[in-house]
């Protein structure tokens, strides 16, 4: 065997995290939810989800039929929503394409959406057992350090020279090494500790002889990420409902309820901010053109109370800045005047699927906030 998985697989079997709920199972559907939940998402994080996910959720048919409300109220708080909607027409194109099984090669599996060639890899060396490698966040830096490779590890070529090493690398266990590796780097090559003293492969890494351990994978310069910028509405009807609103689809916070946003000059998104002295000020001017966009868009007569602290929430490519506005309404509140916007009792309005930051603002407010 190749001494490295030797190595590998003899400290899984001694340190690895066997006791992982998805490693207890080889059926493809649990090893696909598993590998899509921790594509951007800790084990700790992603343990509890999977764990309700699979008991509301337990097949491909289900999933695949269920409201795409409640795929998005099992995912909400896991983040980067795109992922659930995309498993969700994945299991539609299983039932449809497939007949109710995960495709047995790569190249069909990839075709499913969000399923990445790595995702892809690991099912089908766990589930059918391939000799198939995988290139994940763990497996990308244990490689990397190993071989001190110094390229930039997003550019294509350094990515498909990984590529070809981890093929190689990669024995008939594939499943056992596929793991091995993964834990390697969760566990012992960690992305700012790395702890080679414990490390099975410190006699033959590159990185460690060399002294260079932290220094790798290389930190490509990063620009800054623009800043964003825009106010949510709270408003609470005479009942003490809250008023809620469906985004689009597609972009951020696809398909999630959300408070309804504006941004500073009354328009529907939120405006880049970078360079702006207060972009988010409590002026009339502001208040104005959020009043007269809200009333209007929203079919109700607002009265905009008291605006909270700023906060803000890192996407992968943009800082959103955020106020929260406190309104109330007069008049009868107007009966829920589209499939997108509805009035929700507090509780409900929590069961419902929300971005991380609306779920805070309205646990605080539930709590008296
Ligand atoms: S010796 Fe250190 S840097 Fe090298 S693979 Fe092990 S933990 Fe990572």
């Amino acid at each position: 065997m190749i001494p490295i998985a030797e190595a590998l697989l003899d400290w899984y079997a001694c340190h690895g995290r066997h006791d992982l709920p998805w490693r207890q199972s080889r059926d493809p559907y649990h090893l696909w939810l598993a590998e899509i939940m921790l594509q951007q998402t800790q084990v700790e994080s992603a343990r509890p989800y999977y764990a309700r996910f699979l008991q509301a959720l337990p097949s491909w048919q289900a999933l695949a039929a269920a409201a795409q409300d409640q795929v998005l109220a099992l995912w909400s708080g896991l983040g980067y929503y795109a992922r659930a909607r995309n498993a969700q027409r994945a299991a539609q194109e299983v039932v449809t394409r497939f007949g109710g099984h995960f495709p047995n090669t790569l190249e069909a599996a990839v075709t499913l959406p969000g399923v990445g060639r790595s995702t892809a890899a690991a099912v089908l060396a766990s589930a059918f057992g391939h000799r198939q490698a995988i290139l994940d966040a763990n497996a990308r830096r244990v490689l990397i350090r190993s071989h001190a490779i110094d390229a930039d590890p997003k550019a294509a070529a350094t990515q498909q020279w990984l590529w070809t090493l981890a093929s190689a690398l990669t024995p008939e266990d594939a499943h056992g090494y596929n793991q091995a590796i993964q834990d390697l780097g969760a566990m012992i090559c960690t992305p700012r500790q790395p702890r080679c003293v414990a490390c099975p492969l410190v006699d033959r890494c590159l990185a460690h002889a060399q002294g260079r351990s932290h220094a790798l994978p290389a930190i490509v310069n990063k620009a800054p990420k623009p800043q964003r910028c825009a106010f949510f509405l709270l408003v609470v009807d005479t009942e003490g409902q809250i008023l809620l609103e469906k985004r689009p689809d597609s972009g951020i916070w696809g398909g999630l309820w959300c408070l309804p946003q504006a941004a500073p000059d009354g328009g529907a998104f939120p405006v880049l901010c970078s360079g702006t002295l207060h972009p988010l000020e409590d002026t009339p001017a502001v208040r104005q053109s959020l009043q007269a966009a809200w009333s209007r868009r929203l079919g109700l007569n607002l009265q905009l109370r008291a605006l909270e602290e700023e906060q803000q929430h890192v996407f992968t490519h943009f800082q959103l800045r955020f106020r929260c506005v406190h309104a109330r309404v007069w008049g009868s509140a107007v009966a829920d005047s589209a499939a997108t916007l509805r009035w929700h009792r507090p509780a409900d309005a929590l069961a419902q699927g929300l971005p991380t930051p609306i779920r805070r603002i309205l646990r605080e407010r539930s709590g008296g906030c």
